[in-house]
């Protein structure tokens, strides 16, 4: 199985968007690229909300870099170069928002760990 084709499934599953079928389950059990996929999904998304509740960003700044960094999962390998600037933007977003929270002192640390 080819794991590029397939990492939108898997972090589809990571997020908990679908269950993914059994092909792919049985796969990501074994693949150890799969696995790093799916937990490097999850911490995103877990930063990705604790900036939601943090950051009472009027339109929701967060959310429009979620959707950005979702439809460049859309695109081809081929049309990767024409994405690169696009990655860009949506990088200095992130990094807008992370500059944001961290400026004021500390940061508050998430409750879950
Ligand atoms: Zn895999």
């Amino acid at each position: 199985m080819r794991c590029e084709r397939h990492q939108r499934q898997i972090r589809a599953m990571a997020r908990g968007e679908i269950i993914g079928s059994l092909k792919l389950r049985e796969h990501a059990r074994h693949c150890l690229r799969c696995q790093a996929e799916m937990s490097r999904e999850r911490r995103i998304q877990r930063e990705l909300q604790a900036l939601r509740d943090e950051l009472p960003i009027p339109g929701g700044l967060a959310t429009r870099i979620l959707e950005s960094v979702e439809s460049l999962d859309r695109g081809s390998i081929i049309v990767r170069k024409q994405r690169s600037k696009i990655a860009g933007l949506c990088a200095l977003g992130v990094a807008l928002a992370v500059g944001l929270t961290s400026r004021p002192g500390r940061r508050r640390v998430s409750q879950a760990s």
